[in-house]
């Protein structure tokens, strides 16, 4: 049996850099007032073709969606936003306090074509922030993201960021936009001629070599900006540069969800090939009230963990695995059984222990407590226990210690936590 095509195992010995991310991750966003949520993995299909829109890629094409026994339509979650957005609306969150900050962290799917830093189940590490529509906001999750990729020794990356619009600009751009593909239909793809009159905005992400081509000289929406959203865009802007964030304003960038609004950026490394995005974020103003709740602003961003992880193994900053503090030899089956206690005890007390039950040899069990690179051994045959002499060994510095049985996992405890 093998995995399925795009999903994969994250194996042990691969974990470090992952518990890493999410130790730091954790810690910034304790610090600027985050609480963590946990969504569903499923939800019903219409709560991800409501947001992110019926004529986008996600939508189209790449949901795992079934129907369950009862012929509920279902789709195993694509992304985060939407189901925090419902659990906010579900939980009546607003009427309490409209101000919230949430992430999460967790699996993600999208029946994409597999290549290197694109799985079809991928992790993200999500944020999301309701009822402030300051533009200080859109400028602090930039500044998050930037902070977290420092904090994790990260290089080479770079913040794109882009206003979207509000609707109230928005129906300008679009009669540009569709001014400028009347001339030039014939030489779209079916996908973006089909897109025409479903949703425009759309033809500018698609990823077809001759339709780029064809879009590079579009017009963009930060040239049909309403003076609320302009004003907003240069706030984001003068923020980020006082605070030193260096970021490239790039007209291109757009998204692939309909739900975004004004500020919308991606971070981008240099390391990854083709999937170069490692995280990507936007305003959502109208999302809460879309799919039924109050009107409230929202905005938030996504880090492609997969991906994340893959830049810093490039950059190579993985942590040391973490060594064993004690390998137990016990030889006979007295020693086995007080070994045994002894162990738990010591597990129980946060000291790394490990015995082996298969009655080897002395021989064979250095050889294990060598490959388990155990910092000291502790050595208890017949001979020790009548002695009451169990040996304790530095696989350092081959020093050796004898310590009597009735004080010796508290002797021990005070060696360890030294
Ligand atoms: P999105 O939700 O599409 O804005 O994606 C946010 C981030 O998730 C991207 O910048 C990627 O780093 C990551 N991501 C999206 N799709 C995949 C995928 N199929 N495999 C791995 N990472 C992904």
């Amino acid at each position: 049996m093998q995995t399925i095509r795009g999903f994969r195992d994250i194996l042990p010995e691969n974990i470090a850099l992952w518990q890493k991310v999410e130790k730091e991750a954790t810690r910034l966003f304790d610090a600027f007032g985050f609480k963590e949520i946990r969504i569903p993995v499923l939800e019903k299909t219409q709560l991800f073709s409501r947001s992110i829109g019926e004529a986008t890629d996600i939508v189209e094409k790449e949901m795992y969606t079934f129907a369950d026994r009862k012929g509920d339509k279902l789709t195993l979650r694509p992304e985060a936003t939407a189901s925090i957005v419902r659990s906010y609306i579900q939980h009546k969150m607003y009427a309490t306090d409209p101000i919230r900050k949430f992430f999460m962290m967790g699996p993600m799917f999208r029946r994409e074509r597999p290549q290197k830093g694109r799985y079809r189940q991928f992790y993200q590490i999500d944020a999301e922030v309701f009822g402030v529509e300051s533009a200080y906001i859109d400028s602090q999750l930039i500044f998050i993201l930037t902070e977290l990729f420092k904090r994790l020794g990260l290089t080479g990356l770079s913040a794109h960021v882009n206003s979207l619009g509000c609707p109230d600009c928005r129906p300008s751009f679009q009669r540009a936009l569709l001014d400028f593909i009347a001339s030039k239909k014939d030489r779209l793809c079916d996908n973006c001629l089909r897109r025409i009159d479903k949703n425009p905005l759309r033809i500018l992400d698609c990823k077809v070599t001759s339709c780029k081509d064809v879009l590079q000289d579009a017009p963009a929406t930060l040239d049909h900006l309403c003076n609320h959203c302009e004003d907003h865009f240069a706030t984001v802007k003068t923020t980020l540069e006082t605070q030193g964030v260096d970021f490239i304003v790039d007209k291109s960038l757009v998204r692939g969800l309909d739900y975004y609004t004004r500020t919308a950026w991606e971070i981008q490394t240099t390391t990854l090939g083709a999937q170069s995005a490692v995280a990507g974020g936007g305003r959502y103003d109208g999302l809460v009230k879309e799919l039924g709740g109050p009107q409230t602003p929202g905005i938030g961003f996504a880090i492609g963990f997969d991906r994340l992880v893959e830049v810093m193994e490039q950059l190579d900053k993985a942590p040391q695995a973490t060594a064993l503090d004690l390998f137990l030899i016990c030889l006979g089956d007295m020693a086995t059984e007080k070994g045994y206690h002894w162990s738990c005890a010591l597990n129980q007390n946060g000291i790394r222990t490990e015995m082996d039950f298969r009655g080897k040899s002395m021989k064979a069990l250095m050889k294990r407590a060598n490959k388990l690179n155990a910092h000291y051994v502790l050595i208890a045959g017949e001979d020790e226990l009548i002695q009451n002499a169990i040996i304790l060994r530095d696989m350092n510095t081959k020093e050796q210690v004898s310590l009597p049985v009735e004080t010796l996992v508290p002797e021990l405890i005070k060696i360890f936590k030294k």
